[in-house]
């Protein structure tokens, strides 16, 4: 009786007050925060505990592919709301409920997709991977960040960090390309800006690595579809990224939608716990992708909701995403003990703990500031107009038709891209608003300045069969010195539930490419796209050829500076473009095959068109003998790489390094060479300057094994760098 009594005592001494401030301990903002989460545990009830781990939405919806869920009052006790509205007084209110009307006023955690940008859009993230430039990505998400927090959005569901390589997945464009290590560089440069130095700064928000794990690899490009991926290929190529964002710190992580080799990617307890939780020691939380906890009865891993909620909850997926799962069976299920509270508490003090570092508990409340003082701002503009230009890729240049002489007065326009806004954003426009999209025409307007006459024609619409306006277009192209010719995507037909069985443009714009070719002026191709396209019927129609992707609200002006010389492109591709849709998947980092010489297909060439790394700019760069500092190392000394390399042409540029090594014999066969590591640096025209890459033999030489476990093995490497291949041996 006494034990009983003295256990009472310290229980209510330790979830009562701060002696000095008369508050509970979690309410005090200079407690130690796991002080505060205990603090705050012990007095929730289960029920207060499962609604934590529930996200419901709220406000407009967004997402096209997600249909809102019938108006739900929101509960003040709620974990998290997907925010859709971009007002801070709505956020203000909601959060008012949630401090003053739940028993304990626990914050509600507001996550939204802001994929490209809030407000101010810039480039789809395939984009921002071919501008090679880590800065800038950081920097992009940290407008994206700002605009965010200031709109009362405290949780982005970004970065994608799905390594894809099969085109057809509409979701290519989400992601940084075909490379791990790309995807893993950009991956920590994303974080980096949506965090910022601390989550609890207003300019801040919580970063989430999606969708763990394995999603790109949908069988045939078919979104939500199986993926199989052995353990040797989950390790290579896709949890990279992930332990990179792991170690940089992100908040959360989102579990995905595919069944994966048997078991779908939001139960799986080894992916989910036994390396996320144990092995890479995250201390954050999981969210399940928007009803991927309940789709496991779709994928014949739940029998109801009850079993899929064990799943999920037991694998490790901390908050439930708006199916409701978690809700309706996961009181039940401790009721029932068949999940201890002791897992219900862990899950909670997770999704506690990102609330208390967000500053959320001390400052639920957003300044409300009005629209203009929130986005736009001129330097917002000038990062995504940066972002937009340095992902620009140039593929080919004929007999350099780019830039466009200055003797050109009559500059033709022609195609459904030259007056476009809409499709100029990309899928997950967050916020955006088409209406400011700066359209390739007005890009054109601008630069020119009526230096030389615009000629427009549409020519043809995006789809459909409709030929009459090709002739006018022939006509304005007849009377012009060059026609830049404005084709692509439209923006639903990449991103989320955006598969394609082919990634050719639909023929009507092959017809009108064709056709303008015929009239014997020089034709710049300009192509905006959420993926790599099938250009094979196009590019020997055009002489001078640039991916524009999706490049948001700032794109006109950098691409019209481009095509006129003012700016040099600097862009290479983050993802291979196959010859034809039957090459893929080709990705650089294929493995030797058995009879390199054989097994090519008869129909077509096994090349493709452009390969990973394929860029051009109107400078030239030579590059020097690449010197090592050693030709033999042991696996704790470093190797330095030098190049040096000079800009031989007349034009500033920017010039990237990519650095690949490969191991030709290994326990494990290796791809046949593998980017380690890449650098971007401006050289003016005749400036020389050093690049170099010091190689850690642990780090660079080392590769998984089926469980992750990384093998150091002696022998030769080759360190390749643009045609320049030097051995070095690891003793
Ligand atoms: C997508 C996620 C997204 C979520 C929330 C899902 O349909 O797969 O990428 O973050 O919806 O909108």
């Amino acid at each position: 009786m006494r034990k009983l009594f003295f256990i009472s005592m310290l229980f209510l001494i330790s979830v009562s007050v701060s002696a000095k401030t008369k508050q509970p301990l979690y309410k005090d903002k200079n407690a130690p925060t796991e002080k505060r989460i205990n603090d705050l545990l012990k007095r929730m009830t289960l029920e207060e505990k499962v609604l934590q781990t529930n996200q419901w939405t709220y406000g407009k919806n967004a997402n096209a592919n997600n249909i809102e869920a019938s108006k739900k009052a929101v509960r003040p006790e709620i974990g998290s709301l997907i925010y859709r509205s971009i007002s801070p007084i709505y956020r203000n209110e909601i959060m008012k409920k949630a401090m003053e009307e739940s028993r304990l006023g626990i914050p509600i955690l507001m996550g939204f997709d802001v994929i490209h940008g809030y407000r101010t859009v810039y480039p789809i993230p395939l984009a921002q991977a071919c501008s090679w430039n880590r800065d800038l990505v950081s920097a992009a998400c940290a407008v994206a960040a700002k605009e965010s927090r200031l709109s009362g959005v405290d949780w982005t569901f970004s970065p994608m960090i799905d390594v894809a390589r099969d085109a057809r997945w509409g979701r290519v464009s989400e992601g940084y390309g075909e490379d791990t290590y790309a995807n893993s560089e950009f991956c920590v440069a994303s974080v980096k800006g949506y965090q910022g130095k601390n989550l609890s700064d207003q300019t801040s928000i919580a970063a989430c690595l999606k969708h763990y794990v394995g999603y790109s690899l949908s069988e045939g490009g078919r979104d939500y579809h199986y993926s199989d991926v052995s353990p040797q290929t989950l390790w290579e190529t896709f949890m990279p990224p992930y332990e990179a964002g792991v170690k940089a710190g992100v908040a959360t992580l989102m579990s995905g939608f595919n069944d994966m080799s048997g078991i779908p990617a939001s139960a799986n307890p080894y992916t989910l716990t036994e390396i996320l939780k144990k092995r890479w020691k995250h201390d954050g939380f999981v969210v399940s992708d928007w009803a991927s906890v309940e789709q496991q009865i779709n994928q014949g891993f739940a029998k109801d909701k009850k079993q899929a909620t064990y799943n999920a909850f037991m694998a490790g997926v901390e908050m439930d995403m708006v199916d409701n799962n978690y809700l309706e069976t996961l009181q039940q299920l401790v009721e029932e003990k068949k999940i201890p509270m002791k897992s219900i508490d862990e899950a909670v003090r997770r999704i506690l703990r990102i609330k208390f570092r967000l500053g959320l508990f001390d400052q639920p409340y957003v300044m409300e500031l009005p629209e203009k003082e929130r986005y736009y701002k001129p330097q917002y503009m000038e990062v995504a107009a940066k972002m937009a230009e340095e992902s620009y890729v140039l593929l080919k240049n004929k007999n350099n038709t780019l830039p466009l002489s200055k003797n050109f007065k009559q500059i033709a326009l022609i195609g459904p891209m030259v007056h476009n806004k809409v499709d100029m954003m990309g899928s997950w426009e967050a916020q955006g608003v088409t209406d400011v999209v700066e359209t390739i025409y007005q890009g054109f307007e601008k630069e020119y300045n009526g230096s030389a006459v615009l000629n427009y024609a549409k020519g043809c619409d995006f789809e459909g069969e409709d030929e009459s306006g090709i002739e006018e277009a022939i006509k304005v192209a007849e009377k012009s010195d060059i026609i830049i010719a404005c084709i692509g995507e439209k923006k639903d037909w990449s991103g989320e539930n955006a598969s394609r069985s082919t990634i050719a443009l639909p023929a009507i714009q092959e017809k009108l490419i064709a056709a303008l070719k015929k009239t014997g002026k020089p034709l710049v191709l300009v192509f905006s796209s959420g993926r790599p396209i099938e250009l094979v019927r196009l590019e020997p129609n055009a002489d001078a050829i640039l991916a524009i992707w999706q490049p948001g609200i700032a794109g006109g002006t950098p691409l019209a500076g481009i095509l006129s010389g003012r700016l040099n492109p600097s862009g290479k591709l983050a993802i291979t473009f196959p010859l034809t849709t039957g090459q893929i998947p080709t990705y650089y980092n294929m493995r030797q095959s058995a009879r390199p010489k054989q097994g090519k297909y008869q129909d077509i060439s096994t090349e493709p068109l452009y390969w990973f790394g394929h860029g051009l700019s109107y400078t030239s760069y030579s590059y020097g003998k690449v010197t090592l500092s050693a030709t033999k190392i042991t696996k704790t000394e470093k190797l330095i790489a030098e190049v040096e390399v000079t800009n031989t042409g007349a034009m500033d540029g920017k010039e990237i390094a990519l650095w690949y090594i490969s191991d030709p014999v290994a326990s494990i066969t290796r791809p046949m060479k593998e980017l380690k590591y890449f650098e971007k640096k401006e050289l003016k025209a005749g400036e020389k300057t050093i690049f170099r890459f010091e190689i850690d033999p642990m780090r660079d030489l080392s590769f998984p094994d089926s469980d992750g476990k990384r093998r150091l093995e002696v022998g030769d490497f080759y360190l390749t760098i643009y045609g320049q291949k030097v051995k070095f041996e690891l003793l």
